[in-house]
């Protein structure tokens, strides 16, 4: 079995940027980073609009001219990349179980560093009623299917949730000939930059329902359409002020909570979705740390970067230096 100083799950922004300070730090470390797709970049790959970079880079980019430029600062000399291979399972005896097209496969470390980001909160979540119809996806589920495979998840949608996510989809579903017939938001001012709301939806006219959720998802096979219903102070529904709004399908876009089921798995500390970690990521486990949207969700890529550094550059500079 091959032994590596370090291992990294995720070649996001957080584990792009972990691996090259790990490179800048220790000279003669041995360093693996494994990732599940076929390209690093994660989630940036899909955000191809602009907003990333200003800090980081000084630069506004594209998600996946941030990812590009990360990338190119890692010196792929000094840090192994296993591409199209999943973690499947870390185990106490510091080793993880990979598996790939060729198979499955063991790899030990030393220290192990979670970069696995987030996962979207999903629509079943909220208990809406509904016969299940095929039209339900996440915003980010979408936004991976419209940017990166070109395949268009219906003609006609409703948003729930006006974030940033949110907001951002409406505005590329129209970019890309669909419609948007309404964006419903339980608060009463979308959460989004004021940037995003002028611009994904007053400057597209796409009707705003605030202070409303969605009551019931309509559709036997595939979703024929939504009920509003206006919110009271407790955020519960007014079931007197319902609307049926005509749709195919469904985007939700809640929130994100941290991807850490393979730590979870292995018996790392967790409170409310969150993993227990110290002001510089470590976890409960000496070996175990965490960075990026793994540790916590960063509305900000630049930030992902430059604490998965500082991660880096504190901790495991610290704690390697003790154990060698
Ligand atoms: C829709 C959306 C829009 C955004 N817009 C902006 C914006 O305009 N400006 C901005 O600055 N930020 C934006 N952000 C935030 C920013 O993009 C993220 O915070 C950041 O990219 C997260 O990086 P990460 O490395 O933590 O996670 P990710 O990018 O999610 O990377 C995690 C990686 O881990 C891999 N992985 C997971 N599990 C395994 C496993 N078991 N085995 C192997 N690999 C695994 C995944 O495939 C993925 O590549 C946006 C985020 C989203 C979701």
């Amino acid at each position: 079995m091959k032994k590596y100083d370090f291992a990294i799950i995720g070649a996001g922004a957080a584990g792009i940027a972990a691996a090259g300070q790990i490179a800048r730090t220790f000279s003669n470390a041995t360093c693996v980073l494994i990732e599940k797709d076929s390209r690093p970049g994660g989630i940036l790959l899909q955000c191809i609009h602009t907003g990333f970079g200003l800090n980081y880079f000084k630069q506004e980019l594209t998600g996946p001219e941030y990812a590009q430029k990360a990338f190119a600062m890692l010196d792929t000399n000094k840090t192994e990349m296993l591409l199209n291979t999943t973690v499947i399972e870390i185990s106490h005896e510091k080793t993880i179980q990979c598996c790939n097209e060729h198979g499955s496969f063991s790899i030990a470390f030393d220290k192990l560093v979670l970069a696995t980001g987030s996962r979207e909160i999903p629509f079943s979540a909220l208990s809406v009623p509904s016969n299940r119809p095929a039209g339900i996806f996440g915003a980010g589920e979408a936004q991976l299917l419209i940017n990166r495979y070109a395949i268009r998840p219906g003609n006609t949608a409703v948003i729930l949730g006006a974030g940033d996510i949110g907001l951002i989809m409406a505005r590329r579903l129209v970019f890309e000939g669909m419609q948007v017939a309404a964006v419903i938001e339980i608060r009463s001012e979308p959460g989004g930059v004021k940037r995003n709301i002028q611009t994904c939806i007053y400057d597209l006219e796409i009707p705003l329902h605030t202070e409303s959720t969605i009551i019931k998802v309509h559709g036997q096979d595939r979703v024929t359409g939504v009920t509003l219903a206006r919110v009271n102070s407790a955020c519960e529904p007014d079931f007197k002020t319902t609307e049926f709004i005509a749709c195919d399908f469904v985007l939700s876009a809640i929130g994100l909570m941290p991807e850490i089921s393979l730590a979870k798995n292995v018996g790392a500390q967790i409170t409310n979705g969150h993993l227990q970690l110290d002001q510089h990521g470590r976890s409960s486990l000496p070996w175990l740390y965490a960075c990026g949207n793994a540790a916590r969700i960063f509305p900000i890529v630049d930030d992902v970067s430059s604490t998965a550094e500082e991660m880096v550059s504190t901790a495991l500079h610290h704690d390697h230096g003790v154990c060698q």
